[in-house]
């Protein structure tokens, strides 16, 4: 601040800078009104570094507002949305995007997306068509049902069959279901925004089809069944079998909604998965009128929600006006469709989820020992194999154990925290799980193709410590991207 300009002015001037065929490349590459930016924020910086060190005994050079320019526009254009490997086990991974598409729809995704598509024509009529016509086929073959449609989630789905089936109208749920799934879905609230009157029926850990049927009144529209996906009540607990609520749903001309979460359709039948998902062809042929479940769970496509049921109901559905708002978008249904017609090939390993789930034990060692050999030939890691379990997460099946192989890593002084953080900075970041004083890395959520990669982040990363001559732990904290 009170330095006499003439410091300042040891600062090389924009308008020359801009001559430089440096700025020319570079606004070649980034566009003009990054590039000047970039400059500016360049120069501000080192003027505030002689504002608060005083003059450097060298004028700063021109190149050196280049780089630090050029590492300011790498940094900006920069995917903050990265492709990561997931080496923690959770196959559903909210936080990481849940399940990852199979190949088949990404390139279903990329071939409908590069041009036009036919999401609302009738190529048969020339004229114009209905996104629903396009997966209903598929989708019923898969569940069941007589008619499908598709929302952007199934948080969406919910919200537009009771808004569709229930306005103003009295729902009956089970106090044992009213729960809270992973990002603020809260079953009573969505209930109250849809306009239907939530009746609680029984109790948190019990509640039979006779307080169903003493909570039916005659404004009561519906019977919403929730799956508790994410905890369960263990010990003196009772939910009405399915068969019980359908038969008084029919009874007493009331809907049967089921929010089954999963979409387990049913086809891994070597896992002890269907002791804790229900699937949803089951629930269609024990009678369910709608069921709506998650098209990125264990259905291992696209975020959406898929709904399914009686052809009146979803017609009806799918007519209500909020559907304008909560319609899936064509990369939603490209994907969805190509990962639907994996399954009606009998192709469910196709579809990465699934294949993940499906992978035994010992393949999982197989692949785990190989990095630890590789490891071990590294040397600088101490790493070892050791058995443990990956979950499903996503808010499914949250008792049911899948044994696994992990490997469990150290590096010389690092905390597990700073190792951790070192994958993450890798390209493409791994994200393992920080387990007691341990580093995992659990293979059975990485893609085979994958492995490789996961071997060369880890040697890297040994090579940049040895380099490095020890750890600098305040640039573990810092979080700052590496120029
Ligand atoms: C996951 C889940 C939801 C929310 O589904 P989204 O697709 O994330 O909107 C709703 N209900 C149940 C039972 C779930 O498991």
């Amino acid at each position: 601040m009170g330095l006499p300009m003439a410091d300042y002015r040891s600062i090389p001037a924009i308008s020359r800078l801009r001559d430089g065929a440096e700025y020319r490349r570079l606004e070649s590459e980034f566009g003009a009104r990054e590039t000047i930016r970039a400059f500016r924020d360049a120069v501000e910086a080192v003027r505030r570094v002689i504002g608060v060190r005083g003059p450097a005994d060298q004028p700063p050079r021109s190149e050196e507002i280049e780089a630090s320019a050029e590492a300011l526009l790498r940094e900006r254009f920069t995917y903050r949305l990265r492709r990561v490997i997931n080496a923690s086990g959770v196959l559903l991974h909210t936080n990481l995007g849940r399940a990852p598409l199979c190949e088949q729809a990404i390139e279903h995704v990329v071939d409908v997306c590069r041009g036009y598509c036919n999401i609302e024509y009738d190529l048969d009529e020339g004229d114009r068509g209905h996104r629903d016509r396009l997966l209903d086929d598929v989708l019923c073959s898969l569940t069941g049902a007589e008619r499908c449609t598709v929302t952007n989630n199934n948080a969406g789905a919910i919200l537009l069959i009771l808004a569709a089936l229930t306005v103003s109208k009295e729902v009956l749920v089970s106090r044992g279901e009213l729960v809270e799934i992973g990002g603020g879905f809260r079953v009573p609230e969505i209930m109250s925004q849809s306009g239907a009157t939530l009746v609680e029926v029984g109790t948190t850990n019990r509640t039979r089809v006779q307080d169903f049927e003493a909570g039916v009144s005659a404004r009561t529209a519906a019977i919403l069944r929730v799956h508790p996906s994410n905890f369960r009540v263990e010990g003196f607990a009772e939910r009405p079998p399915l068969t019980d609520l359908v038969r008084l749903a029919n009874a007493r001309n009331i809907i049967l909604i089921e929010d089954i979460g999963s979409g387990y359709l049913g086809t891994c039948p070597s896992s002890d998965l269907h002791r804790y998902e229900p699937s949803v062809p089951d629930s269609i042929a024990a009678g369910v009128h709608i069921c709506c479940f998650s098209g990125d769970k264990l259905f291992g496509g696209p975020q959406g929600g898929i709904i399914a049921g009686r052809r009146e109901l979803v017609e009806r559905i799918s007519r209500h006006p909020l559907m304008r708002a909560f319609r899936a978008d064509k990369l939603t249904y490209a994907a969805l469709e190509a990962t639907a017609l994996e399954y009606r090939r009998g192709c469910a390993v196709n579809v990465p989820v699934q294949r993940m789930l499906q992978q035994s034990p010992e393949s999982v060692r197989r692949r785990v020992a190989h990095l630890c050999a590789r490891l071990h030939a590294i040397g600088s890691w101490s790493a070892e194999i050791r058995q443990d379990v990956s979950t499903i997460g996503g808010g499914s099946a949250p008792g049911l154990i899948v044994p696994t192989w992990v490997l469990s890593v150290r590096h010389g002084s690092l905390s597990v925290h700073d190792v951790c953080a070192r994958l993450r900075r890798n390209t493409p970041p791994i994200i393992a799980r920080a387990s007691h004083d341990q580093v995992v890395l659990d293979l059975r959520t990485v893609a085979v193709a994958d492995d490789v990669q996961l071997e060369q982040a880890l040697a890297n990363l040994a090579l940049s410590l040895a380099h490095d001559g020890g750890v600098n732990l305040h640039s573990e904290r810092g979080g700052a991207h590496v120029a």
